[in-house]
């Protein structure tokens, strides 16, 4: 893989880098500077979970506490690997109507939507980068099946697949698990987004995130992980220190539409970056979440799905939530130079095949 040398700006300047697929502006903010490792070093010690825990309701024997069981997948074991349920303590719930109400000037509707939580493992402490790729590929799979299931919903516009991964990144449990929303209505911010793309395609006929996954494997200084199918980068415009995007070579409005050999893929680089962010890291608390267009634009030819991981290293201030720029600390190329170093070893990982 090409790597050249990062265009760092001067020492006595910040620099701000625009982000075309969000439209929004990041300042790096060199004054402040934290070298990766400092970023590291402010992590908590390792976290240590048993392998099963009894007031854990993800853990085998809690079955009769969970809602109805709606997919299961696995090798023919007596437990499954993987279940997917109701979400217990839903967000939105299918009950709902999308009908719009008016309260004088405002606006409210029920929160109709569909709350899954995915089980990814018996094992309590299990987390991906302990796993093997195979397990991985199958957490992928229902995260398909799923996807395909809800989208089909017809009042259902937009599903978002996610995993909140420790109390910094919003989960309450600690057993390995993912969640699955989908929404009858889009949000604004994703219909900007999407109007950006379809400005850039209307511009120059190509689809942006193509474009931006050619400047990224030109440019080399940024990548951090290559396969068939995918490529994972720290993004030019990272808002936050070690984001990394995990991006389909081949153009796809939605993810789903990947193919079984790009789920075998997906599994490989998704736990390759997961290595990388507990191994390089410390173990940080982090979410990611499958960015897939809405129903509506889902064949068109400038929307591009990927996944984005966003470890919780900082905290947004004030000044983030006044002006929706972010303030980041650390340049995404050397977050990458660092990334790429070989991780140290994995937690629980005497079964989990090598990065
Ligand atoms: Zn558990
Ligand atoms: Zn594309």
């Amino acid at each position: 893989m090409k790597r050249a040398t990062p265009t760092s700006p001067a020492a006595h300047s910040n620099e701000m880098r625009y982000n075309p697929a969000t439209g929004r502006w990041v300042i790096y903010a060199l004054s402040r500077r934290q070298r990766p490792r400092e970023l590291v070093g402010l992590q908590e010690g390792a976290r240590s979970e048993p392998t099963y825990d009894e007031r854990c309701p993800f853990c085998p024997g809690h079955q009769q506490d969970l809602p109805p069981v709606l997919l299961e997948c696995g090798r023919g074991d007596s437990i499954k690997q993987i279940r997917v349920v109701r979400n217990k303590y839903p967000a939105l719930t299918p009950r709902g109507d999308l009908r719009r109400v008016c309260q004088g000037m405002y606006m409210r509707m029920e929160g109709y939507g569909h709350h899954e939580v995915l089980i990814e493992s018996p094992v309590h402490n299990r987390q991906i980068p302990a796993m093997t790729i195979s397990e991985v590929e199958m957490i992928i799979e229902a995260y398909h099946r799923r996807y395909l299931e809800l989208i089909g919903l017809k009042k259902n516009l937009l599903v978002v697949i996610f995993r909140n991964y420790g109390p910094r990144a919003g989960a309450s449990l600690a057993h390995p698990h993912s969640q699955i929303i989908s929404t009858g209505v889009v949000p604004g911010h994703i219909r900007e987004q999407e109007c950006r793309a379809q400005r850039y395609f209307d511009q120059w006929g190509r689809c942006m995130y193509c474009d931006m996954l050619a400047e990224e494997l030109s440019a080399g200084i940024r990548v951090i992980h290559a396969n068939r199918s995918f490529v994972s980068f720290v993004p030019y415009a990272a808002a936050q220190p070690f984001e990394i995007w995990i991006m389909p070579r081949k153009h796809k409005a939605h993810f789903g539409d990947i193919s079984a050999s790009e789920k075998a893929d997906l599994a490989s680089s998704l736990h390759a970056m997961l290595r990388k962010v507990q191994g390089r890291l410390n173990d940080p608390d982090y979410n990611y979440v499958i960015h897939s267009s809405a129903k509506y634009r889902s064949d068109e030819p400038q929307a591009h799905w990927f996944l984005q991981i966003g470890p919780r290293l900082t905290t947004r201030a004030g000044f983030e939530l006044g002006s929706g720029m972010s303030i980041n600390t650390s340049l995404p190329e050397d977050d990458a130079a660092f990334l790429m170093l070989e991780p140290l070893p994995v937690k629980g990982d005497r079964n989990a095949s090598p990065v």
